[in-house]
């Protein structure tokens, strides 16, 4: 039966381990990240190497139990006086490639840690008109609060952190819903490439630029 559920490192393959103590050792802590209008905001971990392969597996048809792993992460880092866990909806491609929507599978684990409810707060506005449109000016005006938040603090969990257009745009849309605070705790962090290649030689990164990868 052990068998059944076993599963490798995603980072490695090595078959023993949930996630294996070289790969967790590998892990680095996220870039600071800042929201305008959250309260506050951080990631778990950087987004770079082993990383990514910790967040793909969660992305994965088979991956919930990855999204356990993250949601006992991100549980330890919120903050104790939050009254609902919520996430940011994924598209409806998003959606259909995968059969649900991982960011309220994650919310729910985060919540029943946390002895919270979790509960859909956002969704997607499908608007046809915006395709085609640059990429900036495409994630401007894609979600709405689905109901009145009555002063509730919301935890927004999210999974990767890369231009932060999603996280400002659902702040702002649960803040006008009346939410009283939104803080934000996403898995991973996409590090700031621009900023890094003022620090050291892009040389040095080669074969490990983050790709696009989004549950969205
Ligand atoms: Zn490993």
């Amino acid at each position: 039966m052990l068998l059944l559920i076993a599963r490798p490192c995603p980072g490695c393959g090595d078959t023993n381990w949930y996630v294996c103590p070289s790969c967790l050792d590998a892990l680095e802590p996220a870039p600071a990240i800042s929201v305008p209008g959250a309260a506050s905001a951080s990631g778990v971990i950087r987004y770079e190497g082993t990383a990514r392969s910790l967040v793909l597996e969660g992305k994965e048809p088979h991956g919930r139990h990855m999204l356990r792993w993250w949601a006992d992460a991100l549980a330890v880092v919120a903050p104790d006086d939050i009254d609902l866990v919520t996430w940011i909806p994924a598209s409806r491609s998003g959606r259909r490639l995968r059969g649900y929507d991982h960011g309220r599978v994650l919310a729910g684990a985060v919540a029943r840690r946390l002895g919270r409810r979790s509960a859909r707060t956002l969704r997607r506005v499908d608007n046809r008109a915006q395709r085609g449109a640059g990429r900036d000016s495409r994630s401007e005006v894609d979600m709405c609060s689905t109901r009145r938040q009555h002063k509730k603090r919301l935890l927004l969990v999210d999974d990767v952190h890369t231009t932060g257009a999603s996280c400002r745009i659902a702040v702002t849309q649960l803040i006008e819903s009346g939410a009283s605070r939104v803080d934000i705790r996403v898995m991973a962090v996409v590090p700031d490439l621009t900023r890094m290649s003022r620090r050291r030689a892009y040389s040095d990164r080669i074969g490990q630029t983050p790709g696009g990868a989004s549950w969205t």
